[in-house]
């Protein structure tokens, strides 16, 4: 073997070399998760970066591409998942949209220190666990009851009836899996979740600057 690469770190973008750590958010479509993720990043003092996703589905009024999500036409999508451009990606919705979480946000992420918080839902959630590469912190934050759910995505005013149904019945399976997860949250108040959140990611920086001494 070459001696010069016998023992060295290892090579960047590789996620054993970062000061960097991932954190999974899911939580069912209408929980409450993006509002509760936007809101930690402002207030919570660790270096939090959020990953873009990829997603087929129309961007909904006020969401901007590049900042919500990177909004791909199916073509390109698929031509990136050939590519191997995911760390992971699914057909979420019986709709049929594709979303999927770009290994390049997070690399970037992670090499940079960050603590990149990847919102996905649990089947990518599933992915980046088997990838052994990754020890994710993962949090599955909930609304409480299905009824608190389903009168939150009819508030929101944004999808179709049919669209309103697929995202309950996927969330009711959502809700089944959530004991995969380290942490659960429920999202009784934003303020009252965002602390529980940052609260929980200062134990596990405590817990592994510990372990480091
Ligand atoms: P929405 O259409 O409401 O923005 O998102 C629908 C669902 O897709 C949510 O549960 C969300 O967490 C999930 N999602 C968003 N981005 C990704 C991703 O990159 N990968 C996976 N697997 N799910 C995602």
């Amino acid at each position: 073997a070459d001696p010069e690469t016998v023992g060295t770190s290892p090579a960047p973008g590789d996620p054993a070399s970062s000061k960097g750590k991932l954190v999974i958010i899911s939580g069912p479509s209408g929980s409450g998760k993006s509002t509760v993720t936007k809101r930690l990043r402002e207030v919570c003092p660790l270096p939090l970066a959020a990953s873009i996703s990829a997603t087929t589905r129309e961007p909904r009024d006020g969401e901007v591409d590049g900042v919500d999500y990177f909004f791909l036409s199916e073509e390109e999508f698929q031509r990136r998942r050939e590519a191997g451009e995911f760390l992971e990606s699914k057909q979420v919705f019986s709709l049929g949209h594709w979303y999927g979480t770009l290994a390049d946000q997070v690399a970037t992420g992670l090499n940079a220190g960050k603590w990149v918080i990847l919102e996905i839902d649990v089947q990518g959630a599933l992915a980046v666990l088997e990838d052994h590469r990754y020890a994710p912190i993962t949090i599955f934050i909930h609304p409480g009851s299905m009824t608190e759910l389903e009168r939150r995505l009819r508030d929101r005013g944004t999808e179709t009836e049919v669209a309103i149904q697929a995202r309950l019945k996927t969330a009711a399976g959502e809700m089944e899996s959530r004991s995969v997860y380290q942490h659960q949250v429920i999202n009784d108040t934003v303020d009252q979740a965002v602390d529980e959140i940052c609260h929980i990611l200062q134990i596990h920086k405590e817990s592994t600057s510990c372990s480091k001494n």
